[in-house]
């Protein structure tokens, strides 16, 4: 015997009955809602997502349940109802019970081409929706007549060899059998679980009676929103669709009418003012009762207001910010509420320029999303090349195959740099990240001939110097041309939002800044002080590149130490200048990190071009690159290495950062610097630098008479600090553990080659994801809980923070607040971001 669906499956949607969007779909519990709120909406019954599964599994629907509920020969709408109304489902069926007797009926209320119009839009529905036949047959034409609607009937029959169905009950039940099928479909399937929708995603009908448009009196079907979509402000958008009953049928029914008064034409607050002040009654009701900004459907019926629907307006990051601000500060919803509405990788779209998501994209080539925002610009092939077109006034985006130190200024000059190589952590993705520049790595599908300035994308197109292209540094996508922009949305209450965020997290945000300019932008999103200043980017910029290359070619330590003079109060004036920016709020200064033949040109002309600078033969310049070259530098000689072999480096940086302490004390500001020590392994290195270090403190005090103090301490980035860190700790009033670096050696992976194979990897699934962008919680998060533990063993009071490129993600701050950590620290454009995750996580 075939299954019948019980009553409990069904629900006669009423104030009191018991329903739940999980079990009968989110639609239809809104109509519970609107309908709890005394508004006026028809008859409605909800099937459940049991019920729907059943039916499409071949159990029939129980017509007399469904049916009692709507008196003689209804008109009814079917329409889906699952959980999110993202995940998409059949389409609405309208007019359902449509048959001869209606149509005669119809044909004296509305007039009969009206009447013929409705009947054949069903029956051609009916008929592609319904029973699947040939669209082609269904032909609906301009002018409906009673041959047009007969030969469509005899069509129908012809087809499905039966007449079309009369009986409401026969019709229902075949628009409920395929509504549920269709869901069931694997397009269907695929496309919901694209968007999120878990396998077994239900989904749920309301059967709801038909209010018709149309009438003598004011009638048509329109839709209010009362917040704007784009921007959150509170504003009446919509539209009214007017359908009048003209002798000769529903001609205007393309003109829409303005919803409040307008002088480019007629409004519905003219033509129907007592409509339109209940709309906006419902508006404020839905609001405060619903909690959101609701987008209201409704029909008008010779004057007669039906709701027929009120879903949550659609909204962009920039206007959920708004939206949620905005309800909180009426009262409606609590602060931490508004908080937990907004996702926080949403505001790292406000922070940026973006691509209008409804610009049409011409993908040139996919690399990987290095740092956020987008711009466009013509393209440039070198650093010169960069500056001269900035200087001009004219945008460009810098291709290279991969940025060195010399690119730095070109960096600067561009609006976007693309590379070739690298990966999440390649120099050109920090720099970009750092000063907020669109970024574009391990493009390696893109070919370049630097010779002839020329890219081809992997569909053989090619670009010249001075071509137009979008680098969009959020989706990894290089676009030809200039799609349209949305400007970063940093109005008021994106801040309102941050500050009430950190009023309730429990840990601290900092910001990785190297140059002043970036501590002034990580004040400006309220970091609370610098976790990581990478000194050596001080040195890219300019002139002293030169300088550290004379420095690294002098050879005696006084001819070092005479170089490092010069440097000095570049280094002391960038400090002072930083410490004045962060007004007092911590800065954590790491000494100078990087192998030293990264400052060394690698062309031959570069190589032509030092020679000349130091006035030396050329083959000196080689002979000196060939000695600095390493097999594998970033496991060589850099770091506390380089520090404990040549000490006067971070000798000169000491003195540079007490000269600035005492400069910023004399001027009335009092401040504890933290000098952080990179790629420590052992304790022994710690303990030398800090001698060193020691003893320039002593000679600044006595050189200036002023009292001042400092923190030591070490950043924790080999697997070996970490297992050692109870004794390093002894030496270290911090550790910073640099995730960048630690991810690198407890994988053995290159983090700047690993980008050649990492999607492949991440496609097999041998890594959920690139653990250089997503921290590898089972294993580094292991080191960093061990190197915790043993740290608060060798000082119990130990300061813990992270300053790798992970810093500012959700799940990484969630696990950095388990292990009691004091604080995260990130790219400068990340701090709100993480700020707002590192609430959620509190509250
Ligand atoms: C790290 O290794 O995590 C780090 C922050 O340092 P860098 O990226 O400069 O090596
Ligand atoms: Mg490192």
């Amino acid at each position: 015997m075939q299954k019948v669906i019980t009553l409990k499956d069904m629900c006669h949607v009423t104030k009191t009955a018991p329903m739940a969007a999980e079990v009968h779909g989110g639609r239809a519990k809104c109509l519970q809602r609107l309908i709890r709120l005394d508004m006026p909406v028809p008859t409605t019954v909800a099937l459940s997502f049991d019920a729907v599964r059943a039916i499409a599994g071949g159990a029939a629907a129980n017509l007399p349940d469904i049916l009692r509920h709507f008196g003689e020969n209804p008109l009814l709408s079917v329409r889906p109802s699952s959980m999110d109304p993202d995940w998409g489902g059949p389409h609405a069926i309208l007019n359902i019970g449509l048959n001869d007797i209606k149509h005669a009926e119809l044909c004296k209320t509305l007039g009969e081409e009206v009447a013929t119009r409705l009947y054949m839009q069903y029956i051609q529905t009916f008929a592609v929706e319904v029973a699947r036949l040939d669209p082609e047959e269904f032909y609906l034409s301009d002018h409906p007549s009673a041959d047009a609607l007969q030969a469509m009937l005899h069509t129908y029959e012809t087809e499905m060899d039966a007449e079309f169905p009369q009986d409401v009950g026969e019709q229902i039940n075949e628009v409920l059998r395929s509504m549920s099928r269709t869901w069931e479909g694997t397009t269907a399937r695929l496309l919901r679980q694209a968007k999120g929708a878990p396998a077994d995603a239900g989904l749920g009908l309301v059967v709801q009676e038909m209010a018709l448009p149309m009438g003598a009196g004011v009638s048509g079907s329109g839709v209010i929103q009362f917040a704007s979509g784009v921007t959150g402000e509170e504003q009446i958008n919509g539209r009214f669709v007017p359908q009048m009953l003209h002798a000769e049928g529903m001609r205007d029914n393309d003109h829409a009418l303005f919803l409040t008064r307008d002088p480019r034409g007629p409004s519905l607050e003219e033509s129907a003012p007592d409509v339109f002040q209940q709309l906006l009654k419902f508006g404020a009701i839905a609001r405060i009762k619903l909690r959101e900004e609701m987008e209201i459907k409704f029909i008008l019926r010779d004057g007669v207001l039906t709701i027929l629907d009120g879903i949550r307006i659609d909204r962009s990051n920039r206007a959920a910010v708004r939206i949620a601000v905005d309800l909180a500060v009426s009262g409606v919803i609590p602060k931490e509420e508004a908080i937990m509405r907004v996702k926080p990788a949403a505001l790292s779209e406000l922070l940026h320029r973006q691509v209008d998501s409804r610009a049409e994209r011409d993908v040139l080539v996919t690399g990987i999303a290095a740092s956020p925002g987008a711009a466009s610009g013509r393209l440039v092939f070198t650093a010169s090349e960069a500056q001269a077109s900035a200087s001009r006034g004219e945008a460009c985006v810098l291709v290279r195959r991969e940025t060195t130190p010399e690119d730095i200024r070109g960096m600067h000059a561009a609006v976007a740099v693309v590379t070739l190589r690298g990966g999440i952590t390649s120099h050109a993705a920090v720099i970009g990240r750092g000063i907020g520049l669109p970024c574009i790595v391990g493009a390696a599908d893109l070919d370049v001939d630097e010779r002839k300035r020329l890219i081809s994308g992997p569909d053989g197109r090619v670009f010249k110097a001075g071509d137009m292209v979008t680098v969009d540094g959020s989706t990894g996508q290089v676009l030809v041309g200039e799609p349209k922009m949305l400007e970063a949305a940093l109005d008021d209450a994106f801040q309102t939002l941050l500050t009430w965020a950190d009023d309730v997290r429990d840990i601290g945000i900092r910001a990785n800044a190297d140059t002043p300019a970036d501590a002034q932008t990580a004040r400006n999103f309220a970091a609370q002080g610098i976790g990581l200043c990478r000194t050596e980017h001080m040195f890219f910029d300019g002139d002293r590149v030169d300088l550290m290359r004379e420095m690294i070619f002098a050879d005696s330590p006084e001819g070092r130490a005479a170089v490092l003079e010069r440097l000095l109060p570049l280094q002391q004036s960038d400090f002072a200048d930083i410490f004045q920016i962060m007004d007092g709020q911590p800065v954590c200064i790491r000494l100078f990190d990087p192998p030293l033949h990264e400052f060394l040109p690698a062309g031959k002309a570069g190589m032509r071009e030092l020679a000349d600078l130091l006035d030396v033969p050329l083959a000196e310049v080689t002979a000196r690159v060939e000695d600095l070259t390493e097999y594998n530098p970033m496991l060589g000689m850099r770091g506390v290495r380089l520090g404990i072999t040549v000490p006067e480096i971070y000798e000169m940086q000491a003195r540079a950062i007490f000269q600035a302490v005492v400069a910023c004390q004399k001027n009335g500001r009092t401040l504890v610097p933290e000098i952080m020590i990179p790629l420590v392994s052992a304790k022994r290195e710690v303990e030398l630098v800090q001698a060193h270090i020691e003893a320039v403190a002593a000679s600044v005090h006595s050189e200036s008479g002023v009292d001042f103090e400092y923190r030591l301490g070490v950043m924790v980035e080999t697997p070996r600090a970490a297992l050692r860190a109870e004794d390093i700790a002894e030496h270290a009033a911090f550790l910073s553990f640099g995730t960048n670096d630690l991810t690198q050696m407890a994988y053995g992976l290159s983090r700047d080659d690993a980008g050649k194979f990492m999607s492949d990897y991440v496609k097999l699934q041998v890594y959920e994801e690139d653990p250089f962008h997503t921290l590898d919680l089972e294993g580094v998060g292991e080191l960093l809980q061990l190197g915790a533990e043993r740290g608060r063993k060798g000082r119990p009071d130990v300061t813990l923070s992270i300053c790798g490129e992970h810093g500012g993600d959700t799940a990484t701050i969630a696990f950095c607040r388990a292990q009691g950590f004091d604080y995260v620290s990130c790219s400068p454009f990340r701090v709100p971001v993480a700020r707002l995750s590192a609430a959620q996580l509190a509250l």
